[in-house]
Order: C-alpha cells, then sequence, then structure tokens
C-alpha cells in the first residue's frame, strides 16, 4: 500500500482540489481529501500536482538493433523520469516487428528491460521497405497500431489496401506523412532559414499531400486514420476538414513544432534542430497551435529520437533526423503553454493522458477509484535548467538545453509500483 498525501489533483471541471490517494494492490483504493492508512508507506507531496501517469503514442527505443542510441531499459527509465507510464514504440528496430517471430524479439526485451508500459507497432510494410504489407491479422492483437514511421507509404493504392486490412482487425493506421518525390535532398525545411544559409529545404507539401490522400481514402474505407508529428499550416488544414467531413482522423503534434521554427535555428547547435518533419515557418508553428486549441490536433507526442553524439555531429546533411523529448514534454509544454495562461492546466494535460488513451482505446488516463494505478508527480512551483548530462536517456540530442522550466517529474508509478522518485 501506498499513500500520496497532500498532492493536489484535477476535478472534472478542472480545478485544482487537494487529495491523498491510497494505492493498494496496482490500483487507486481511495481518493479523499484526508486518507487514513496506517500500514501503507506514505509519502508527503506538499501540493504537488498528481496526474495520470502521461502517455506518448510516438517513441523511438532503438533497441533491439540500435543500442548505441539508446536500449529499452534506458529508454523507459527516460519515460519514468518524464512522467510517462505507458510509451508506444516505432518499429523502426532491427528486426522490424513485421512478423510474429520478430515481434517476439521485441516483446521479450520489452517484458525483460522495460520499467514503464510499452506498446509496440506493428509495421505496416515488410522490413518497412514500403514494398508489401504485412499480414496484419498475425500481429493485430499484440500491437497497439500499424504504422511506417519514418517514411511515409508512397502509392495511395497501397495505402488503401492497407487501411482496409487495418479496418478488418480493428486497429488504427499511424502515418508518417512523407512524399519522397517531393524531397529533392532537402533536409531543412524549405523556408527562409534554408534559403538564406544555403540548404537544402523540404516541401511543406511532402507532407501535405499524403495527409490529404488519406483523408480522402480513410474516408472511403472507413479506416481509422492518426496523422504522425503534424508540422505544416496546410496539414492542419487538411485535417479540420477531413474532421468536419466526419472522416475517421486524429493527429499528434510535438512540443518543438509547437515552440519552435525555422527562425530560432541556432547556427552552432544546426543537428540538434534538425528533425523530420522539421521546423517550419513561424506561421506553420501558429497553425498547429491553433490546431491544437480547436482541436483539430489531438494530442501531443513527442517523437523521442535518440541519437549519439557522433552521429549527430557528422555533417548536416548526414546527421540522423530527430531529438529526444520524454524527459522535456511537459515541463517545456507547462512552462511554455500553462504557466503563462494560455492553456489550461487540465488541457494540457488530458491532451498528454486521457485523449491518446481513448483515440488507442487504452484503459488508461484517469484517476478515479478502481483504475489502474498510473500516476505522475510533479512540481510546477520549483524552476530549473534543462541539462542534458543530466538526462537519463542515452541521447543527449535536443535544441532545449539551457531552457529554464518549471513541472519537473517529483515521482512515477506504474501499476501502484514507484518506477521513478526524485
Ligand atoms: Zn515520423
Amino acid at each position: 500500500m501506498l499513500l500520496l498525501k497532500n498532492g493536489q489533483m484535477l476535478n472534472e471541471e478542472g480545478v485544482l482540489i487537494t487529495a491523498d490517494i491510497l494505492i493498494k494492490d496496482g490500483k487507486i483504493a481511495q481518493i479523499a481529501t484526508d486518507v487514513e492508512a496506517t500500514a501503507a508507506k506514505t509519502v508527503e507531496l506538499n501540493g504537488k500536482l498528481i496526474t495520470p501517469g502521461l502517455i506518448d503514442v510516438h517513441v523511438h527505443l532503438r533497441e533491439p538493433g540500435g543500442e548505441h542510441k539508446e536500449t529499452i531499459a534506458t529508454g523507459t527509465a527516460s519515460a519514468a523520469r518524464g512522467g510517462y507510464t505507458l510509451i508506444a514504440a516505432m518499429p523502426n528496430t532491427n528486426p522490424v516487428p513485421d512478423s510474429v517471430e520478430n515481434l517476439k524479439v521485441v516483446q521479450e526485451k520489452i517484458e525483460k528491460d522495460a520499467i514503464v508500459r510499452v506498446l509496440p507497432y506493428g509495421a505496416l510494410t515488410t522490413n518497412l521497405k514500403g514494398e508489401e504489407l504485412i499480414d496484419f491479422t498475425l500481429l493485430a492483437e499484440d500491437v497497439i497500431a500499424f504504422t511506417d514511421d519514418g517514411k511515409g507509404i508512397q502509392t495511395a493504392g497501397m495505402m488503401y489496401e492497407a487501411m482496409q486490412k487495418a479496418k478488418n482487425v480493428g486497429k488504427p493506421i499511424v502515418a508518417h506523412c512523407e512524399d519522397d518525390s517531393l524531397l529533392f535532398g532537402g533536409y531543412l525545411h524549405d523556408g527562409t532559414y534554408a534559403a538564406d544559409n544555403n540548404h537544402k529545404g523540404i516541401l511543406s507539401a511532402s507532407e501535405s499531400v499524403q495527409i490529404a490522400r488519406d483523408a480522402i481514402l480513410a474516408k472511403e474505407t472507413g479506416a481509422q486514420y492518426h496523422v504522425c508529428h503534424v508540422s505544416t499550416k496546410e496539414s492542419v488544414s487538411i485535417i479540420r476538414w477531413a474532421k468536419a467531413e466526419g472522416i475517421r482522423i486524429t493527429a499528434e503534434v510535438s512540443p518543438h513544432h509547437l515552440l519552435l521554427a525555422d527562425k530560432d535555428i541556432i547556427a552552432g547547435d544546426i543537428a540538434n534542430f534538425k528533425m523530420n518533419p522539421p521546423l517550419r515557418g513561424e506561421e506553420d508553428q501558429l497553425a498547429c497551435i491553433e490546431g491544437v486549441l480547436d482541436g483539430t490536433i489531438d494530442i501531443i507526442a513527442t517523437d523521442h529520437a535518440p541519437h549519439a553524439a557522433d552521429e549527430k555531429a557528422l555533417p548536416l546533411d548526414q546527421a540522423p533526423f530527430g531529438i529526444v523529448g520524454l524527459e522535456t514534454a511537459f515541463p517545456l509544454m507547462y512552462t511554455n503553454f500553462v504557466k503563462n495562461g494560455d492553456w489550461s492546466l487540465k488541457f494540457l494535460v488530458d491532451r498528454m493522458t486521457i485523449i491518446p488513451a481513448e483515440i488507442f482505446d487504452l484503459p488508461y488516463g484517469k484517476l478515479e477509484v478502481g483504475a489502474t494505478a498510473d500516476i505522475a508527480v510533479f512540481d510546477l512551483d520549483v524552476e530549473y535548467e534543462i541539462d542534458v548530462n543530466d538526462f537519463v536517456s542515452k541521447g543527449k540530442n535536443t535544441p532545449f538545453g539551457g531552457c529554464t522550466v518549471n513541472g519537473e517529474t517529483f515521482m512515477t508509478i506504474v501499476g501502484g509500483e514507484v518506477v521513478y522518485q526524485k
């Protein structure tokens, strides 16, 4: 038994109330203003914020195959450190979870090393090659959804078939939208920064044309379709239209696309501003924020993408895409969108807990009696500086090192077990 004393939690109306939470047998046994349980281990929270454990549906754990970048042990420790109790692991590993046998390799490693819940994605195509669809029926029960994240599906015909198959097994298609024929060797956004500094640009259209195509295919097939890391204003407009049409479409955005635009790139640290999709123009950033506000974009997902320092030190056109995000997402979002009064705390917390749970039909994301005790506790009062050397992730690649934030994780609990405590 564990008793959290004098925390603050959000009620249905989004008002903070002081509460004690008693955890017993992995579940929330009691929530009340003054719980007595002499047999329980008691943790005094002194008014810290208690939320449901955060959920991130877009994480690259790298293992198996990329253990020099991250392992399931370090990646899930990083998640716990960030207040996440459930993460979904992208399939660009070696082996790729595209068959029962390969998925088993991933599952066994998760079983052995993960300290938070990890739900693997299944690949859409064999070895993520984009050539032939895998047998969805074999993997459906053991994966959160199907995706070839990192690559777009290049033909409408293949996406159409994928949606039909996904619908038949009752799982969503999760799409990294990128048309390879519109890349032209780009590695930063095709905007003023790239033009002024002689870099090759990635067109916004490389993303939005696939979202438009897929929205129409989702309407045609009735499949559940989720868009990864939305980054352009055109993408936001298309998803807004698609939702108005009643299409089963949802979308995520990363903290970095809400917080940065290409004008914010620091020349001396440019590889840490290189991700895919790239940091777009300011009007795209603002459109993404607007999209979150009006419900066009449903959730926040980090696209946590750890890389080794020597890989990020390669010349910019060769350095890998991506930044880490698990240990910085909540404090960055809290500090920049809630603390300044733009969003309510509930608005943010819902987009990192219950809404992703609902989209992916997961039985988590709520603080209520009887619920599984997946819980995060944050300290909103103490300000601190993000220090990349302090990350438990192997990846130190982020443009947010040195930022001053509030919202440090104090405690993370998965199924009643404390997996992180400051
Ligand atoms: Zn992606």
